[in-house]
């Protein structure tokens, strides 16, 4: 809220995600019942019983994990955002002629491809292929901040990556960017989309 001020803007325009992955669906529960709406999960395995046990509460998923395109199909059954299309294969893995889904496009910002998300250069190729598909709602960019860089530089490349693809995606307003440790940093650079586990959960049961 503070860091939201110091940027000039409305904490309201501002969606946190409670990310409880490696947490039981008891502590869901009870973040719901004081008025948490948003929840993130990153593996499939985990997030699908989940959301089925807590089917009778009216939650938003949001899968931000790593997704293999075999496994799209599932995800969607469940999941009403997804954080993380990397590749032009995952969104055709993800159509749908029946229901839309939100998604985000994710961009990596170091040079080491296991961390996630589409090479800077590949973006425009994967928004378009994005906008081609029915049964996406692009909404905007992804990012992880780096390990050893300053994150809030890092944060500054994804919001000019933002400003860039709004040339051909003008609806892809949003940026979900920010975790525990630098959300104060991403809200400065104009993240619309925190994903915010420990800071909130406290420390994962079993990061395993
Ligand atoms: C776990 C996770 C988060 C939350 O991380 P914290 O440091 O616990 O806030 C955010 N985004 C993604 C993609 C994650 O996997």
């Amino acid at each position: 809220m503070d860091a939201a001020r110091e940027a000039g803007r409305d904490p309201v325009s501002i969606t946190t995600i409670v990310v409880t992955k490696f947490h039981p669906a008891a502590l869901v529960r009870d973040l719901a019942g004081l008025g948490v709406r948003d929840f993130g999960e990153n593996r499939l395995q985990d997030a699908a019983p989940k959301s089925a046990e807590l089917a009778d509460l009216d939650l938003v998923w949001h899968f931000v994990g790593q997704l293999q395109s075999k496994k799209a199909r599932q995800v969607r059954e469940f999941a009403r955002v997804i954080h993380s299309v990397d590749r032009e294969s995952l969104a055709d893995a993800l159509a749908s002629d029946e229901r839309s889904i939100d998604c985000f496009v994710q961009v990596n910002l170091t040079d080491d491809p296991a961390r996630g998300g589409v090479v800077p250069s590949g973006l425009d190729a994967l928004v378009a292929r994005v906008l081609d598909t029915s049964g996406l709602r692009l909404r905007g960019l992804m990012v992880v901040a780096p390990l050893g860089e300053e994150p809030r530089r890092a944060f500054a490349r994804a919001r000019a990556y933002s400003e860039h693809i709004r040339r051909i995606a003008p609806e892809a307003i949003n940026i979900s960017m920010g975790m525990s440790d630098d959300f104060r940093e991403a809200i400065l650079e104009g993240a619309t989309h925190l994903r915010i586990g420990t800071a909130i959960t406290g420390n994962r049961p079993d990061s395993g």
